[in-house]
């Protein structure tokens, strides 16, 4: 235990802290602990509780199993065009090359795929695909890539500390040096030092009010590596899935896979038409932003139903069919008193997915020293929307990089040491929070949920963007140095105290997302104007990157890397 000169922590050496125990932190804590270098891995939840646990359809991988005329370059395609053409071809290339290895990969885990027939791994369609290539676990394919990951990381002894919030990232000689931790169990504060972190923090859906994300989805990660000197991009594109359930309001927002589509589910409205004919040549497996937006189309023009949604249906599907290839939905619905071999689904679309992030390389490098990111954290893959099943394959090409590259540059770093000073202004900072308020986390992060779905959400103007900046502003500078929580007196599992904490982590994502929404006055991919409703590729084919100058906020653009295709209209 050393001493501060304001609070007593643990100290945890390591070379490679990761940061982030799904998809993405797993698999870099595998690969990094095969180059001879300690690997420490801290989550904020119980080991095996990530998000991606909750992953349903599937993991896309060229393999041509179902059909032979599928590879990489059709995978790469699908997945610039669903993407609108804002991602980085440099990430696409390498991901739609090595994903079908890194679900190999998982195989040798122990994760057991669908098969065909003939023994291969089974494959279905997503949106937005010209092949079948999305790889499955029934419908609960998540569930089984987290138990393989983490059965390999007990067979390597990698040490995994659950429940251990990072609340800061240090840096010295423009290095990484180590990180603050509370360990929510006890309330003690742990200093991490190390050489280099891997950060996987996941997305930040619980930004807004409707989400199919956990409550661990508060976009820490993105705030710490900013705050660490990384640069983040494309923060205006927040996917919309289209399909979430409605009713009854205790399950809203709860995921209704895109595999029901896949599996030859239709949208009706309530005049019981196939509305996706009028929006997209491949109906109801469109890309998901149009599909997302065609759903609220019809909604606010009259043929939703009453609880705003419209109904998805499976019911001309065989019953064992849908009980098989579909046994998460099933239940989900049955529990909710619906049997969806007979009756049809009620959805809307929720926030989903945040393809904005970190900026990396092909190798997760980020503009800092000896800090990596992987998987949802990270940006420039996905564009201006993700397909379905291109984020669990994410997870493993770019978690696996991004752990071999932190590795290899921990074998040769020099240990940095970490600020005493920053160290204590960070435990001021947390301490500020256990006080008595009557603004409770809970009541800050409401507030932020309700601009942000209001004027922040699938349909966007300025007049919309401008009230929700003006919203935000407000919680940043009075509600959040007012937050306080219930209990002062214990910081054992005190979990509002982490609210808090996180609260303050989810109104700065949300005012970069809305000021970065402001500035691209087009639309692309998830990020829809009603004010300028057009794609503009001459003049926005580029990012909106952000970092902070001397403490403050600022930004610049950055052209799209296109390597391989050109898009529509630019020569
Ligand atoms: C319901 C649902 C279904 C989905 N289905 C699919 C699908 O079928 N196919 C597909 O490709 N994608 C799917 N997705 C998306 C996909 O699951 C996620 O994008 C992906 O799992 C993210 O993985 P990750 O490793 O980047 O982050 P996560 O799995 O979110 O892990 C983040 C980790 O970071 C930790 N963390 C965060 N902040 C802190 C902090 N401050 N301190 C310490 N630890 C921290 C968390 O504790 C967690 O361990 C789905 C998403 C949802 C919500």
């Amino acid at each position: 235990m050393a001493r501060g000169m304001l609070e007593r922590y643990d100290v945890v050496d390591t070379d490679v802290l990761v940061i982030g125990a799904g998809g993405a932190g797993l698999r870099a804590a595998i690969e990094a602990s095969k180059y001879n270098v300690d690997v420490t891995v801290v989550c904020k939840e119980m080991l095996g509780k990530a998000h991606t646990v909750m992953a349903e359809g599937g993991y896309n991988a060229a393999l041509g199993n179902v059909d032979p005329r599928d590879d990489w370059k059709a995978h790469f395609m699908d997945t610039v065009e669903g993407g609108a053409w804002l991602n980085d071809q440099d990430l696409v290339e390498v991901f739609v090359k090595e994903s079908p290895d890194r679900i190999f990969d998982l195989e040798e885990y122990g994760a057991a795929f669908d098969r065909t027939p003939d023994g291969k791994l089974a494959q279905r369609m997503f949106g937005k695909q010209r092949y079948p290539r999305t790889c499955h676990v029934s419908d609960y394919t998540g569930h089984e890539l987290v138990a393989a990951l983490v059965d390999e990381v007990r067979r390597r002894d990698i040490p995994v500390m659950e429940e251990v919030f990072i609340s800061k990232l240090f840096k010295s000689n423009g290095r990484v040096a180590g990180a603050l931790g509370i360990d929510i169990k006890s309330g003690e504060f742990l200093l991490f030092k190390c050489k280099a972190i891997v950060l996987a923090g996941g997305g930040a859906g619980r930004i807004y009010k409707i989400t199919t994300n956990p409550a661990s989805a508060t976009g820490d990660g993105k705030i710490l590596a900013l705050e660490a000197g990384a640069e983040l991009k494309d923060m205006e594109m927040f996917q919309f899935h289209p399909t979430a359930m409605v009713w009854p309001p205790s399950c809203r927002g709860i995921l209704v896979t895109e595999a029901v589509r896949g599996e030859g589910g239709v949208l009706l409205n309530t005049k019981g038409e196939r509305f996706m004919k009028r929006y997209h040549k491949l109906l109801e497996l469109g890309p998901r932003d149009v599909v997302a937006r065609s759903i609220m189309r019809e909604v606010l023009e009259g043929r939703g139903t009453e609880h705003g949604g419209v109904y998805l249906s499976v019911t001309h599907l065989p019953p064992e069919r849908i009980r098989e290839k579909l046994k998460t939905m099933y239940r989900q619905f049955l529990l909710a008193g619906v049997d969806i071999t007979k009756q049809p689904m009620e959805v809307a679309p929720a926030a989903h997915y945040y393809m904005g992030g970190v900026k990396q390389t092909v190798w997760g490098e980020t503009s800092v020293k000896g800090l990596y990111v992987a998987g949802e954290e990270a940006a420039g893959l996905h564009g201006a929307n993700r397909l379905g099943g291109n984020s669990i394959a994410d997870t493993q090409v770019y978690g696996k990089r991004a752990g071999e590259a932190a590795a290899r540059y921990a074998r040769q770093a020099e240990k940095q040491l970490v600020d005493q000073r920053a160290v204590e202004e960070e435990q001021r900072r947390a301490l500020s929070f256990l006080k008595s308020s009557e603004t409770r986390p809970a009541k800050v992060k409401e507030a932020i949920n309700e601009t942000m779905w209001e004027n922040a959400g699938i349909f966007r103007t300025e007049e919309g963007l401008k009230r929700a900046l003006a919203d935000l502003e407000a919680i940043k500078s009075k509600m959040i140095p007012e937050m306080g929580v219930s209990d002062q007196g214990s910081r054992r599992y005190n979990k509002e105290w982490i609210e808090a904490l996180e609260a303050a982590n989810m109104v700065r994502v949300a005012e970069i997302l809305v000021r970065a929404a402001l500035i691209r006055t087009e639309s692309r991919g998830a990020h829809y104007r009603l004010d300028y409703p057009s794609t503009d590729n001459r003049s926005w084919l580029k990012h909106i990157v952000w970092y902070l100058d001397g403490g403050e906020l600022k930004y610049r653009f950055e052209p799209v890397k296109i390597t391989l295709a050109m898009p529509p209209g630019v020569s």
